[in-house]
């Protein structure tokens, strides 16, 4: 089977690997029809994460069940499936309670496991025409509709871009009428943000320092802050005053946004020096940002081991320094981590099916797999406007 395969830093090809089978009685294999790019796939492209050489990339996958184990009951040959970036039994101790991003059994000894994610398991990605999927039954979103009809790539944004971003909005308890600022308007940042719109936040404002990034919020009525104009804080704080009838005396201190966003992670931008990176940087923001009372979602990754620390606030452990007694005065209740998938991907279909949202309108780009090596350039040196590239198979 043709797949992208990681070869060095900053290289990928598309080669030639042995296809993907059956090896469990309970796995499936999936023929990939559309597998999108990611984020979290330039963090080995660019050799922040140890990845191995001949490691088959990709964890966003959606496609036709070509071959089913002996144990596999739920789906069968010719389901339309999404798959889910993390992978999990479905019934261990965090499973059962829907914590499924701490599966237990999925990658034994460890806490979770995932495709094409160094740390996270064996498993093999999907950007490739063929995947393995164990624990078939747990792991397979069964859809309607056909390969390439009109929800192709709404589809695809369950098996990460779009739970992310919901998981986000669960992190930081958005709920109707809040304020909301997202950091990062990527894929996840935009979908973090479309999610907070989707469960009635009253204002949400969406900041980050690419200018197609900002018009694709604007377009989908998000707030635009722009870095590049100084202090988003400072940027937040005054279009919420300027606001007619936004603040009624006695309510200065609430100047801020009741929920806040990470949707960067560790590769967050130094303002005062845009080159560099430093990872405390969009925490930092947020807590001066956020209400007394209000809560924040980590949903940006933070790497355990970093092979390339900033130099300025990064460490090869993970470890940050973070703005905690601004945290404790506040009363700020903080959630982190990866999705659990298993709470919030069936939802997330329904809400496509009945055409309450359209994810998909955070895509850019089409592309063929072949093309794959061209597009991982591209997207890593935040280049032509690529938000989220979608790989037709
Ligand atoms: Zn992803
Ligand atoms: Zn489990």
């Amino acid at each position: 089977m043709r797949a992208v395969v990681f070869k060095a830093t900053r290289e990928v090809a598309v080669e030639d690997v042995p296809d993907a089978r059956v090896e469990q009685d309970d796995d499936v294999v999936v023929r990939v029809t559309s597998s999108a790019l990611c984020g979290t796939d330039l963090h080995m492209y660019d050799g922040r994460t140890g990845a191995s050489p001949g490691m088959v990339l990709g964890h966003e996958g959606l496609g036709i069940v070509e071959d089913a184990g002996r144990a596999v009951h739920r789906v069968q040959r010719g389901d339309r499936v999404v798959l889910p970036a993390h992978i999990y039994c479905g019934v261990c101790f965090n499973c059962a309670r829907g914590d499924s991003a701490a599966c237990l059994r999925v990658h034994p000894g460890h806490v979770g496991g995932a495709y094409a994610m160094p740390g996270m398991g064996p498993f093999r990605g999907s950007q490739a025409e063929l995947v393995r999927v164990p624990f078939a039954d747990a792991n397979c979103v069964v859809l309607p509709g056909a390969p390439g009809d009109e929800h192709e790539d709404d589809f695809v944004l369950i098996a990460d871009a779009w739970v992310t971003g919901w998981h986000a909005t669960e992190l930081a308890g958005v709920r109707a009428a809040d304020t909301v600022a997202v950091f990062g308007a990527g894929a996840v940042g935009l979908l973090a943000a479309y999610s907070a719109q989707l469960r009635g936040a009253s204002e949400v404002y969406s900041v980050d320092l690419i200018g197609e990034r900002l018009d694709r919020a604007a377009e989908l009525g998000f707030v635009p802050v722009d870095v590049r104009r100084g202090d988003p804080v400072e940027q937040i704080r005054e279009l919420r005053r300027a606001r007619p009838g936004a603040r009624p005396p006695g309510e200065e201190e609430m100047g801020g946004v009741m929920a806040g966003i990470d949707a960067v992670g560790f590769q967050a931008r130094d303002r005062r020096h845009p080159d560099r990176e430093d990872p405390r940087q969009v925490i930092d923001d947020l807590a001066r940002l956020v209400n007394p009372t209000g809560r924040l979602g980590i949903a940006g990754v933070f790497t355990a081991t970093d092979a390339a620390p900033a130099p300025e606030g990064g460490h090869a452990d993970g470890s940050l320094q973070v703005p905690w007694a601004a945290l404790f005065n506040k009363g700020v209740t903080v959630g982190f981590g990866r999705t659990h998938d298993r709470r919030y991907t069936t939802h997330l279909r329904d809400l496509i099916i009945s055409g309450r949202a359209r994810p998909s309108q955070i895509v850019t780009h089409h592309e063929t797999l072949e093309n794959a090596p061209a597009i991982y350039d591209r997207f890593d040196r935040r280049v032509d406007g690529i938000i989220k590239a979608v790989f037709h198979h």
